[in-house]
């Protein structure tokens, strides 16, 4: 047994064990009545308006850092609420079970940003970023995907000249949640200029740079109350301290920066399919059709039935990633299995869920409609439905295989 910590005023003690175990702990069930309530009384209220009008707010990302949120499985002697990864897990799906623009902060600053410091950066990086970002004093971005090179990563334009003591940044990245409201970006780059093996390095860059400019991108299908836009860089020095990793560690570090995403999407997806059957056992309950609800068509309870299935089968799916997380194994196979799956499963539900609401899931009188265009868009970032299915092919194939990396996260408990 671990010594309490605390996160958004409760305590908690972290138990761990070496052997893959499934039973919660009382203080991970702690950890998801915090997450519910917090995305039930503080993501959920006008959340639907600001949906219905495209417009996104700071002011749930303030919430955010409030309630302590946004420093999970960061150790706490970088300001962080010390939870393990199972417990980071847990809190995305009880946040995207409210709405997905909470769990996509999660996976862009917890996840994508400050994980990947937290595995790739040196010490000095670590206790100069963390702290202010585990309290959500700063928030984190991640620029990987580029007008002309989504799926295909290994295409970047974005370059980086080395010059002097920094690196000069010019280039453009799309489709970046948060584009206008992070204070930092953990970017990935082409390098110009360099002896090393692999052409690509990995830079935190801080918005008030000269040459640092943002748009958002309007007329998204989903996620409307959230904010995603382009950044661009135009002769922005960068210093070389900046830098995760070494010259041509670019690549590596954007896959770490993967593995830590598409966990929280993952998990956040067993949150939508829970959204779904909260919303379909209600209607289902209420809703009569010849004389008897609707609950008792077997159609509708088959319905049901797989939505639950996918919510059980999600659940051990991303339970076991947070395992191998917390134990310090590589988990990129496992992790992108997760987020195919759980993806898949998300978007099933919703298209179920609309079904059983009939018309009035057409509209967004209830909230089936805005779980069927949120979990659409889980299905093409962090990997497409089609480049998941290649991987794992390819893993079983023999075509692709995964060494141990060289840096890897903190196990837990932190030593
Ligand atoms: C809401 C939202 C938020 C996002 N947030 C971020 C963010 O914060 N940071 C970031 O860097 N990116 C972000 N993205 C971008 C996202 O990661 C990319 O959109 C995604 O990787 C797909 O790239 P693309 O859109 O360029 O599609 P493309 O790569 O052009 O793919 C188009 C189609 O071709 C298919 N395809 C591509 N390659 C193959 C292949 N080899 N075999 C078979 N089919 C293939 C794809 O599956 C897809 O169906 C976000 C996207 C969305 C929608």
């Amino acid at each position: 047994m671990l010594a309490p910590r605390s996160l958004g005023g409760h305590f908690f003690c972290l138990r761990y064990t070496g052997d893959m175990d499934f039973a919660l702990t009382q203080e991970h069930e702690l950890i998801r009545e915090m997450a519910y309530k917090f995305g039930q009384n503080e993501v959920l209220p006008g959340l639907a308006e600001r949906d219905r009008e495209h417009k996104s707010d700071a002011s749930m990302l303030e919430k955010m850092a409030e309630g302590g949120i946004m420093g999970m499985s960061i150790p706490a002697k970088y300001g962080g609420s010390d939870t393990d990864y199972i417990s980071l897990g847990i809190a995305c799906e009880e946040l995207e079970r409210a709405d997905s623009t909470a769990r996509v902060v999660m996976s862009v600053h917890s996840g994508l940003h400050s994980l990947t410091l937290l595995q790739w950066g040196t010490e000095e990086q670590k206790q100069r970023w963390l702290p202010d970002l585990a309290k959500g004093n700063r928030w984190g971005g991640f620029g990987l995907t580029e007008p002309n090179a989504g799926s295909d990563a290994a295409n970047l334009r974005t370059t980086a000249t080395k010059d002097g003591d920094s690196y000069i940044l010019n280039g453009e990245k799309t489709w970046i949640s948060l584009a206008d409201y992070a204070h930092q970006f953990l970017v990935i780059t082409r390098l110009t200029n360099t002896d090393a093996k692999a052409p690509y390095a990995a830079f935190i860059v801080d918005r008030n740079t000269p040459g640092f400019s943002s748009k958002a991108i309007k007329g998204k299908l989903g996620v409307r109350a959230g904010n995603t836009g382009q950044i661009f860089f135009e002769n922005m020095r960068v210093p070389a301290e900046n830098m995760l990793g070494m010259e041509g560690d670019g690549f590596k570090v954007a896959m770490s920066a993967l593995d830590h995403g598409r966990y929280t999407v993952a998990s956040g997806a067993v949150g939508i399919i829970t959204a779904c059957l909260d919303a379909c056992t209600k209607y289902a309950n209420e809703r009569s059709v010849g004389g008897e609800v609707i609950g008792k068509k077997q159609l509708v309870q088959q319905m049901i039935a797989s939505m639950v299935k996918g919510r059980e089968i999600g659940r051990l799916l991303y339970y076991k990633v947070g395992w191998m997380k917390n134990t310090g194994q590589r988990h990129t196979k496992e992790c992108s299995m997760a987020k195919w799956v759980n993806c898949e499963a998300a978007f099933d539900a919703a298209n179920k869920a609309v079904e059983i609401h009939g018309a009035y899931g057409y509209c967004d009188e209830f909230p089936v409609e805005r779980y069927f265009r949120n979990s659409r868009g889980a299905m093409i970032y962090e990997g497409t439905h089609e480049i998941h299915t290649i991987m794992q092919a390819e893993y079983e194939l023999g075509y692709r295989a995964d060494k141990p990396i060289s840096r890897v996260l903190p196990t837990w408990p932190v030593e």
